[in-house]
């Protein structure tokens, strides 16, 4: 079987498990390789459903938890995304295919650079890799439609809650190092409702 079918393939489990739900987020799917975005000897596994190494101690999210995250978030064509965690930049190359733009925030100065180079092989130029430490959220380009966190953090940081737009969402896995929970915050007039989708586990977030 070729990487094309096994693509399919995992789509087509991702659909029945109710992973994957809009038709736009399906073909964001179909258009982004996830081969692209792991080490090489990887490569039999890109359309396994579970996370890979990519070095530096890090992961590549399993493609089911990246249809639940994005599924989540809503995704607008006019959004403009906050990424806390950019790592290989799947996440965000999913997400490229459904917003506005994205700044992804990678606080480890080498996967930063594997992002900007496994974005720019498949052609995506609305994503903006940048190094530094996404505790304080990016000020610069402030207001974000939505903030989407990929890596365990101890709390909703204050900094996030400011730089989200009245009637935007923070999505993030809250809790220790073994486990987590998937915390969706909607912000309307000011304040915020949460909504807990259940228990997940994320490398950590590291402050810098
Ligand atoms: N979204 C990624 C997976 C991220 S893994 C993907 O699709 O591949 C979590 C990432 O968060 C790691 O790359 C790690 O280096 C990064 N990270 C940890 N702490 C961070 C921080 N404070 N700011 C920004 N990135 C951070």
């Amino acid at each position: 079987m070729d990487l094309i079918e096994e693509r399919e393939g995992l789509i087509k489990r991702l659909i029945e498990e109710r992973y994957l739900k809009t038709e736009r987020v399906i073909q964001a799917f179909r258009e982004i390789p996830r081969e692209g975005f792991i080490l090489q000897n990887d490569a039999p596994f890109a359309y396994s459903d579970y996370p890979l190494d990519i070095g530096h101690g890090q992961t590549i999210s399993a493609p089911h938890m990246v249809a639940i995250m994005t599924e989540l978030l809503k995704p607008k064509a006019g959004d403009r995304v906050l990424e806390i965690g950019g790592g290989s930049g799947y996440q965000a190359a999913i997400l490229s295919r459904l917003v506005g733009s994205i700044y992804s925030l990678e606080l480890d100065r080498e996967l930063a650079l594997f992002a900007k180079c496994n974005l720019e092989k498949v052609g995506i130029k609305n994503v903006h890799v940048i190094v530094g430490d996404g505790s304080k959220g990016y000020p610069p380009c402030a207001p974000y439609d939505k903030i989407i966190v990929t890596c365990a953090t101890p709390e909703i940081f204050q900094s996030w809650k400011d730089q989200v737009a009245e009637g935007g969402m923070i999505i993030a896995p809250v809790g220790g190092f073994y486990r987590q929970e998937l915390i969706l915050l909607k912000k309307t007039k000011g304040s915020f409702t949460e909504e807990d989708h259940g228990g997940v586990i994320f490398v950590p977030l590291r402050q810098g």
